[in-house]
């Protein structure tokens, strides 16, 4: 959820920006950005960390010791891997450690039972101190490594600036270029979008959202649902129907886009990418094996 910036582009500028990346300030370190599909993206086998694997996996150039209990960033920053707390509910979100960031499996697909649970969140819970080393530590950071990505269905066109750095912008334009060319194309979700880069807290707490970093975006905000404009109240969010389109959450998942409709408190508009949790579902289901030779 964003109240931000908007971004309808003129459709004279979108045959311009179609599907490029224009960048806005600075230019990021180089990282090896080749397209991967978090869905079917080989993975090792049974044996290893699967925090660790889904990590490495996730973030081209990271290194994760789960012994020395570090995470070092493709930017050559080190921030703690420190496990799971026993915590629940709304405590979990506060101060949550790197392995707290696990404790709940994201489920793949179009599936929305699991958050009839209260606090059934996968996602919400984000280290503070990953996110800054990831992306950077501050506004001004943050911003000097945005990029411009457009969607251009042929009835709708939408723009959103997020980060180049750990592929972010890579993986979104290839997303915006599948959503675009489904059958039929699902411009109704990039109409009223809500933005992108925002560097703001969560309403209602003190945690910085995903949105600070350059990291996600909001879709449609009058199709989207979200918990707070419901009037429900935490922890009992309540049910939760959308009508985004199945392929349409596909081709975020697959490029590493986790979708807030899945969250008890549920975010409906509200893509952010956290391949790790994917890879992370994917090896904790054992669906994680090699393709056998
Ligand atoms: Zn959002």
């Amino acid at each position: 959820m964003h109240q931000g910036r908007r971004w309808i582009v003129p459709a004279a500028r979108a045959l311009v920006l179609a599907l490029a990346l224009v960048p806005v300030a600075g230019a990021a370190a180089a990282q090896d950005c080749a397209l991967r599909d978090f869905l079917t993206m080989p993975l090792p086998g049974a044996g290893g960390d699967a925090v660790v694997v889904a990590l490495e996996a996730a973030y081209p150039g990271l290194r994760a010791d789960a012994g020395a209990g570090t995470i070092t960033t493709p930017q050559g920053a080190t921030v703690p891997l420190a496990p799971a707390r026993d915590l629940e509910g709304a405590a979990r979100l506060e101060g949550a450690t790197v392995g707290d960031m696990f404790a709940q499996t994201y489920p793949p697909g179009y599936d929305l039972t699991a958050r009839s649970v209260p606090w059934a969140d996968p996602g919400r819970a984000r280290n503070d101190a990953l996110f800054r080393a990831l992306y950077g530590d501050s506004a001004r950071a943050v911003r000097a490594a945005l990029v411009r990505v457009t969607y251009a269905g042929p009835g709708a066109q939408a723009a959103f600036d997020v980060t180049t750095r750990q592929c972010v912008a890579t993986q979104l334009r290839a997303a915006l270029e599948e959503a675009a060319a489904l059958s039929p194309p699902p411009d109704d979700w990039f109409r009223d979008t809500g933005g992108s880069f925002n560097w703001r807290v969560i309403a209602g707490t003190d945690r910085l959202s995903a949105h600070s970093f350059g990291a996600a975006i909001d879709l449609n905000t009058g199709l989207g649902g979200y918990w707070r404009w419901s009037g429900a109240t935490e922890g009992a969010a309540g049910p939760f129907q959308s009508t985004l389109p199945p392929a349409l959450l596909a081709v975020f998942e697959r490029r590493g886009f986790i979708w807030g409709g899945k969250w008890h408190h549920f975010d409906g508009m509200h893509f952010e990418y956290r391949p790790e949790l994917i890879l992370h579902a994917r090896l904790t289901a054992g669906a994680g094996a090699p393709p056998q030779p």
